[in-house]
């Protein structure tokens, strides 16, 4: 190929990862700016996805903590129920942090819909009440082993671990951090601390 051929397809590429991977983080209710600044931070391009047509843009998907029953409901009112979970079936990467845990894990309680995308089951606000919150230091298999400042508020706890769910944290004996395939939870909320090597992780999921 000649050289002129050869860059332009080197400057489409650079272009395509600089605009065209937009990651997403679910606008209806929690932390949201916290993961958007987060993402940013690393250098990101971030779509808050409030509608189909912002899904659309994304090419991975952040569900942030907060309420999972009020996320649950304020996605079915979006429309966005059936889209994230079409496009996660179809390998979109999703990181759900606490109440985006319980989004992706199954559910038991009739209350609140998951998404039931992961093979896991949650207790919900098992590690107790907001007065309760806690950080702890705890070990992440990421793409090295690294100490992480894990911030828990009325976190979930892992019940079960499905056999295609690799566990990357503990606390304790409980699982903190899941993933499978390209679905990624997190009891905790790595968006409330100054450390982005779970956001640098997310991002690397997004881009591989
Ligand atoms: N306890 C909340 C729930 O059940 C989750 C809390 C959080 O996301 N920090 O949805």
């Amino acid at each position: 190929m000649q050289w002129k051929g050869r860059k332009f397809l080197l400057l489409k590429r650079i272009m395509q990862s600089a605009v065209g991977k937009k990651i997403g983080v679910l606008g209806l209710q929690g932390s949201i700016r916290e993961h958007v600044a987060a993402l940013r931070a690393c250098g990101a391009t971030v779509v808050e996805v409030l509608t189909a047509a912002d899904l659309e843009r994304v090419c991975g998907l952040i569900i942030p903590g907060g309420e999972s029953t009020t996320i649950s409901k304020l996605m079915r009112r979006a429309g966005l129920f059936d889209e994230v979970r079409a496009r996660a079936l179809n390998g979109m990467p999703v990181w759900g942090t606490c109440a985006g845990m319980i989004l992706l894990a199954q559910g038991g309680e009739s209350e609140m819909e998951p998404l039931a995308l992961m093979d896991l089951e949650v207790e919900r606000n098992a590690y107790g009440r907001q007065v309760d919150s806690f950080q702890e230091s705890v070990l992440l298999e990421l793409t090295e082993e690294v100490l992480f400042p894990a911030v828990f508020i009325r976190a979930p706890k892992v019940s079960r671990v499905g056999e295609g769910v690799k566990v990357l944290a503990k606390c304790g004996d409980s699982p903190i951090m899941c993933r499978q395939g390209n679905l990624l939870a997190t009891s905790f909320h790595p968006e409330l601390t100054d450390d982005r090597r779970v956001h640098e992780y997310f991002i690397q999921m997004c881009n591989g």
